[in-house]
């Protein structure tokens, strides 16, 4: 891979500003001083470093955000933040979007790459990845035999469409609202609250905690985000 291309996918500036980063003699392959943008180099095995400090390789980033309310899971909207507007200190922003898509009032667990291939594999109906909620809806649920629709879903006369099973966890309940953790398999616009809104249960509140294997780490404040570390990639793939 030529040098300057190799620092513009490494986020360093565009294909002009790295090459007068080179030109100017800062970067070094091999403990050498390399002037020469069109220079070769192997990212696996050659040392690039500027001005001392390693340029670390990575062919795709992974992220995990949690997400805070008011923000569009979108890389471009006219009138609302993006949760890309939370990666804007990121040098390698551009090449970065969010895998499937949280309502702007939905918090929790999304993950933001630049892998493709992994967003396709996540995103697809036929590998039935599970996604799990938090979810506090209003009223009181204990007459509602949930285990129903772990074997057959529920029909959404609205939509003229049956979801697929899903599971419910009911951790709390009462009079004025009750607490639920809800697990699906399908990435289906507002699901949630159309499945609840079909039990005559709004949602007040909606929050993903896990994809798949991937739970959310519980010191990410709202808003925060981190790299995924090589186990938690390897485990989504
Ligand atoms: N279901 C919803 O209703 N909203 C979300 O953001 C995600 C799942």
């Amino acid at each position: 891979m030529r040098l300057d291309k190799f620092l513009v996918n490494q986020g360093f500036g565009s294909r002009k500003e790295v090459q007068k980063l080179i030109k100017a003699g800062i970067v070094y392959v091999n403990d050498v001083p390399v002037k020469d943008p069109s220079f070769h180099i192997d990212p696996n095995t050659d040392v690039v470093e500027i001005e001392g400090q390693e340029v670390e390789y990575k062919e795709n980033y992974y992220f995990m955000l949690n997400k805070p309310k008011g923000y569009i899971t979108a890389t471009y909207d006219e009138n609302y933040p993006t949760v890309m507007d939370l990666f804007s200190a990121e040098p390698i922003v551009n090449k970065l979007f969010p895998i499937g898509r949280l309502d702007i009032d939905t918090e929790g667990l999304l993950i933001i790459t630049s892998d493709g291939v992994l967003a396709h594999r996540l995103s697809h109906p036929k590998w039935n990845v599970e996604k799990e909620y938090f979810v506090i809806v209003e009223g009181d649920v204990s007459d509602i035999d949930f285990s129903k629709y772990e074997k057959e879903g529920i029909y959404l006369k609205k939509d003229k469409y049956k979801t697929k099973p899903f599971k419910v966890n009911v951790l709390k309940t009462s009079f004025e609202e009750s607490e639920l953790l809800i697990t699906i398999t399908e990435g289906k616009y507002h699901i949630i609250k159309k499945i609840m809104y079909a039990l005559d249960h709004e949602v007040k509140y909606l929050k993903r905690v896990r994809i798949g294997p991937l739970t959310l780490d519980e010191d990410l404040d709202v808003g925060e985000y981190r790299e995924l570390t090589e186990e938690e990639i390897e485990l989504l793939k």
